[in-house]
């Protein structure tokens, strides 16, 4: 039986590390997908067969709990709040390694505790640390995305001794756990000092980093199941956070490179303090309104649009109406393109798949990189629901807390049309000086509901 669970195993992890491959290209997506959940259907079954503590029912019936929760969240969330539901994601399963680093620790050591060898008590104290860091610091990382607490750095003075003093009485609990492995207050200063590093590693980041911390706690995650698939012997549950765990770090690194943030500051904790003192309003600005009518005239005489979709565009829900604009544009034969920012929207990814969702294809959606040296000769750029992704404060500010963030260059266009409801900051909690500059016209109102009356006047023109 336990050659055939650990060849269950072997298919499992090949599925997954396919699975994983096809994600690579947009057009195999699905199909990765796919592997992946039947890779993960038969590593379940392979472990439901060898349950030694727990029974069917007890399975069943969490299961069960975990299903309804699971799919009561995941039709109520709305697509805006999904990097929240993510975080949620990321803590529970910190939590889950967590738990099972204490469990496996409290049953050992009241019934073998010659079985607690040096590798069992290293994989305990490891997914003690890593689950209750993802755990404090994803819930942290959600409470600031849902704004139950200010997005922005807190920080105060020897925040990072502090960091260091913890962890290294972390090491130094973990020693003494070793030499006395049935001393319960070390494991107590244990799991203390990892919830409280989860907490303190999180809250000094904010504002416009905080796509970095949301995807080095995702690999957190997996390297918290890896911990875990040590603990429990799960081949399955070390390839798989392992998987989890390295993704997460390349997505780290192209992060902190759209950032232009260093890993080390990530993973000690306390970047994206550069909060301006001064010079974040900039000089008072005139700004030029557009009304719907004078800009579907614009969009008539361009021959070369980009449009710079944002997290409004997700929340107007506006990416179908837009689609119907590009089929406007193209009816025209105006060159239509979207310039895509790493970190626009709240989630990696998030722009590409809203448009994806509308039928836009994937070869209109160009890259920062690829694309930031065309602005210049672009007749308009449509920027919809984005603000911190072109604000030029990143490259003319020193003072501002996004300088040196590399952004979409849609002030070199020779117009440029903002979609936005009011003169209201992203996510940095910055002004956008482009909003001033001379060649920028503001269309005020709810993204989805100006275009459509812009495709309205398209249509009626033509
Ligand atoms: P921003 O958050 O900078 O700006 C969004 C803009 O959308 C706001 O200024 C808002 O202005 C406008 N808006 C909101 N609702 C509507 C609507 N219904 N219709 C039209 N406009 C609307 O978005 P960006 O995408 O430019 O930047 C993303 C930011 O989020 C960056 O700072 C990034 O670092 C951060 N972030 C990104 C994550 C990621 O992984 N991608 C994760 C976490 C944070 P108004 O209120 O005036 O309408």
């Amino acid at each position: 039986m336990s050659t055939v669970i650990q060849i269950a195993y072997l298919v499992a992890s090949v599925l997954f590390i396919i699975g994983i491959k096809y994600l690579g290209k947009t057009k195999d997506a699905r199909r990765g997908n796919i592997l992946s959940a039947v890779g993960m259907l038969i590593a379940i079954v392979a472990t439901m067969l060898t349950i030694e503590v727990v029974t069917f029912m007890e399975i069943f019936i969490c299961i069960l709990i975990g299903s309804v929760i699971g799919l009561y969240y995941a039709t109520k969330v709305p697509m805006t709040k999904i990097p929240e539901m993510v975080a949620l994601f990321n803590g529970f399963g910190g939590l889950a390694s967590f738990a099972v680093g204490l469990s496996d620790y409290f049953l050992k050591s009241s019934t073998s505790l010659e079985s607690l060898d040096a590798v069992n008590l290293t994989s305990i104290i490891l997914s003690v640390l890593i689950g209750g860091v993802t755990f404090t610091g994803s819930m942290i990382a959600y409470l600031k995305l849902d704004g139950k607490v200010s997005g922005q750095p807190i920080t105060f003075s020897g925040q990072h001794l502090l960091n260091l003093v913890l962890l290294i009485a972390f090491i130094a609990a973990s020693v003494f756990v070793f030499l006395d492995p049935t001393n319960l207050t070390l494991i107590l200063i244990l799991v203390v000092i990892s919830l409280l590093l989860g907490i303190l590693t999180v809250i000094p980041i904010g504002g416009a980093d905080m796509p970095v911390v949301i995807s080095l706690l995702n690999s957190y995650s997996g390297m918290a199941a890896c911990a875990t698939g040590f603990i429990l012997n799960n081949n399955v549950l070390i390839v798989a956070g392992s998987l989890v765990g390295a993704s997460g770090i390349i997505l780290t690194q192209i992060m902190c490179k759209a950032m232009n943030r260093s890993l080390t500051n990530v993973l000690l904790g306390g970047f994206g303090q550069t909060v301006a003192t001064g010079g974040q309003e900039g000089p008072a600005v005139v700004i030029k309104e557009i009304g719907v009518e004078e800009t579907a005239m614009l969009f008539d005489s361009a021959s070369s649009v980009i449009v710079v979709p944002g997290y409004g565009m997700a929340v107007a829900q506006a990416q179908h109406v837009i689609r119907e604009l590009m089929e406007q544009c193209e009816k025209r034969n105006i060159d239509f393109r979207f310039a895509i920012h790493p970190v626009a929207g709240r989630m990696p990814g998030h722009m590409n798949v809203l448009l994806a969702e509308a039928n836009i294809s994937y070869d209109k959606l160009i890259e920062m990189e690829a694309i930031n040296d065309d602005f210049s000769n672009t007749d308009l750029v449509f920027v919809v629901g984005a603000n911190d992704v072109v604000n030029p404060a990143a490259r003319t500010n020193p003072q501002s807390p996004i300088f040196g963030m590399p952004i979409l260059n849609a002030d070199k266009a020779k117009t440029v049309i903002v979609s936005k409801r009011s003169m209201g900051k992203g996510y940095a909690g910055i002004e956008n000086e482009l909003f001033g500059y001379p060649n920028c016209l503001m269309l005020f109102g709810d993204a989805k509901q100006t275009i459509t009356k812009v495709v309205g006047e398209m249509k009626e023109m033509s």
